[in-house]
């Protein structure tokens, strides 16, 4: 220990002991104050839901446990005013020094912001530090010094990165900030008569700082404990379940993570996002354990072992590129990323929106997908595709709206995840799937849910249906369908709306909005500056009478059409005419063997891809033209996002 610094170290999502740079830092300078602090009001439209909120609580319970073993203690405060409860620790403790871990979501980068000024213009020294990346940010530019905007070429900077970041080891013992009672004056504000009034003072005088115990912290209420307890049976949150979870995943499931992970039934992945979100367990840490298999793999010419390490490597990957978009876009979480979606004409219907979140689109496959992430927070991430898509491109719904039902809904809900996910499926970005890109639901169950296991687990309904109809039981006999105690629109619903008639509406949409773009003669493919901009564009479309979705005025039009002509992906074409030619069994198996399904990794080798579609062949500069955007994204990236994603 160098010096006896007091400093106070501000947990966030965060909730480690090892790999914990700011932890170590202030443990390596002298005494430490650990505070957590709930300030509900700044979270604003990113209040989290149920699930995370229960999450949290157990992680934070586990954390007050750990620092207690290490000689500290967490100190918990609910607050009003993130910046004030800082300051009243401060005063109250006597440190000279606050430390944090750094966060990329809007709501934090403007709070951090402002904690940082407060803090230096009292003369109080703030350090924070990349706990929560492989690399910050403002790290990875391309050659121009510009963001990039395609995963590949992200992702390959920054395995060429000579600099691997070092995990840090837990420390061993931590001195507990012990300033005397004029300075340190903490109070359970249930013991005092103020809060029994009812009224919240968290402030009672400039040397006092209000802690509460876990429970006051709120979050979690009387009504939600019931559903909370079936969470309980699946998960236990926590940074040292989430160290025996990577090491037994390391050690026994990922060799076959590439074959395994395209399964939605059973444990086919890591489980690892809800640990990862809360900052439980170090991204390092995943990265250099998975990558130090891959490696040993290599050596032994283990093909399927390196496969799986280099793909489970990608997911890791896209979740530090979530946060780079958002921190090189800070718009994305209302805009597309891509200009092109501004004007599309969203279907703002509610009654579709309820029916989609409540599991009752008559598709098996969204609505099995819908239950499970109200029962359990959870879904595969095949399944987030393929419910998120529906909402999108069957429904029309706002993609806005969907990923606010996610960022509610989702244990391991993530602001930076949930936007990359669903402005990746609704043709926002541009390496993801193609705004016209339209999947049928019914042939993604017979490929991913080939037995029907999972519909029967979560549409009991349906349990007694021959697996041959599961997915699409529409199409079946009444006979069978009778013998099977099912009747849509009584038990179970009649489709929501037909295939052929989402089609048609979809293509209705994306000329309008094609119309609309030719209209104010914006370039198809461009990559949204900011906001100001888009506000400006649809002003113009207005006074043509054109007017930009209300739900998401920032969305039109579609980086693929780059002629006149729209492209129309060929699996959904042949899918249509072979269905009707032969039985719907015998298509599923013909199609699968020729890699034709229309999911993520298959557009991706469809030769009538987006403009960002290049031969794997094509160099990354050619015929004199920066392809940097485009390098063989459609494959890789569509991999990496379909199948991790
Ligand atoms: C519409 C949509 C919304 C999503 N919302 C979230 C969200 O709120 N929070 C969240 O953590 N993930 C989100 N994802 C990404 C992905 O579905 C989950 O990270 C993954 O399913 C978590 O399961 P796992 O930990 O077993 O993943 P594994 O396959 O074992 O991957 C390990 C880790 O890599 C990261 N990862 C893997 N794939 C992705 C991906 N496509 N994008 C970003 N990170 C990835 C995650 O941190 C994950 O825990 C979303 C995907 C979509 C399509």
């Amino acid at each position: 220990m160098s010096t006896n610094k007091k400093t106070i170290v501000w947990f966030r999502r965060d909730l480690r002991i090892e790999d914990n740079p700011a932890l170590a830092a202030a443990a390596h300078e002298g005494s430490v104050f650990p505070v957590f602090i709930w300030c509900p009001e700044e979270e604003g439209q990113f209040y989290p839901g149920r699930a995370s909120r229960w999450w949290m609580k157990q992680s934070l319970a586990h954390l007050t446990q750990s620092l207690k073993a290490l000689g500290s203690e967490l100190t918990l405060i609910k607050t009003h005013n993130t910046v004030s409860a800082i300051l009243d620790c401060v005063r109250a403790t006597g440190a000279t020094k606050v430390v944090f871990n750094h966060l990329y979501d809007p709501v934090s980068l403007v709070r951090d912001h402002t904690v940082k000024e407060k803090l230096v213009e009292r003369g109080i020294a703030v350090q924070s530090y990349n706990g929560d990346l492989l690399y910050e940010p403002w790290e990875i530019y391309c050659e121009k010094g510009k963001p990039f905007t395609n995963f590949n070429s992200y992702w390959k900077k920054c395995l060429d990165m000579s600099v691997e970041s070092v995990v840090l080891p837990p420390p061993w013992r931590l001195i507990p900030l012990t300033a005397g009672k004029e300075h340190l004056n903490i109070f359970n504000f249930k013991d005092t008569t103020v809060v029994k009034k009812g009224v919240f003072f968290f402030v009672l005088a400039a040397e006092t700082v209000w802690a509460c115990s876990l429970e006051e912290l709120g979050l979690e209420n009387e009504a939600e404990k019931p559903s909370n307890a079936l969470l309980t049976r699946a998960w236990s949150p926590g940074w040292s379940n989430a160290d025996k979870i990577l090491t037994e995943f390391i050690e026994k499931q990922l060799i076959d993570y590439a074959k395994n992970s395209k399964k939605v039934v059973g444990n086919s992945t890591s489980l690892l996002s809800p640990y990862l979100h809360f900052g439980e367990i170090s991204v390092r840490r995943v990265f250099q354990c998975a990558r130090m298999k891959q490696i040993i793999w290599a050596r032994d010419k283990n093909g399927q072992g390196e496969e799986s390490a280099v793909l489970f490597l990608r997911g890791i990957g896209l979740r530090d590129y979530s946060r780079y978009i958002c921190f090189n876009f800070p718009f994305t979480h209302e805009q597309s990323l891509l200009s092109h979606l501004r004007f599309f004409p969203w279907d703002a219907d509610v009654e579709k929106f309820k029916a989609w979140r409540q599991g009752r689109t008559g598709y098996p496959l969204v609505d099995a997908g819908m239950r499970e992430l109200w029962a359990t927070g959870w879904m595969h991430n095949r399944i987030r595709v393929i419910v998120s898509s529906f909402a999108v491109k069957f429904l029309l719904l706002p993609w806005k709206w969907g990923m606010k039902y996610f960022w509610d809904t989702l244990l391991d809900a993530d602001l930076e995840c949930d936007i990359i996910g669903w402005q990746y499926i609704s043709g926002s970005l541009p390496d993801g799937h193609e705004l016209d890109r339209l999947d049928n639901p019914a042939i993604q169950g017979a490929k991913y849910d080939p037995e029907g296991e999972y519909i029967r687990q979560w549409l009991p309904e349906l349990a007694r249906l021959p697996t041959e109809w599961i997915h699409h039981p529409w199409d079946a006999p009444l006979t069978v369908l009778k013998a099977s105690g099912v009747e849509l629109g009584t038990n179970y619903a009649k489709p929501i709306v037909d295939i052929d008639t989402a089609r048609e509406l979809l293509t209705k949409a994306i000329s309008r909005t094609r119309e609309a773009q030719i209209m104010i003669g914006a370039a198809p493919d461009e990559i949204v500056a900011d906001s100001f901009e888009a506000l400006e564009a649809a002003n113009t479309v207005k006074e043509h009478g054109l007017c930009p979705s209300s739900n998401d005025q920032q969305v039109p039009s579609d980086v693929r059409y780059n002629g006149s002509k729209r492209v129309k992906p060929e699996e959904e074409e042949e899918e249509r005419e072979m269905k009707k030619l032969r039985g719907f069994n015998e298509v599923i198996r013909e199609e699968e063997e020729r890699g034709l399904f229309s999911t993520a990794e298959s557009s991706s080798s469809s030769s009538v891809r987006s403009v960002f579609m290049v031969s794997h062949s094509c160099s990354l500069v050619s015929e004199g033209k920066n392809l940097e955007g485009i390098q063989d994204s459609s494959d890789q990236i569509a991999t990496s996002l379909g199948k991790n994603g």
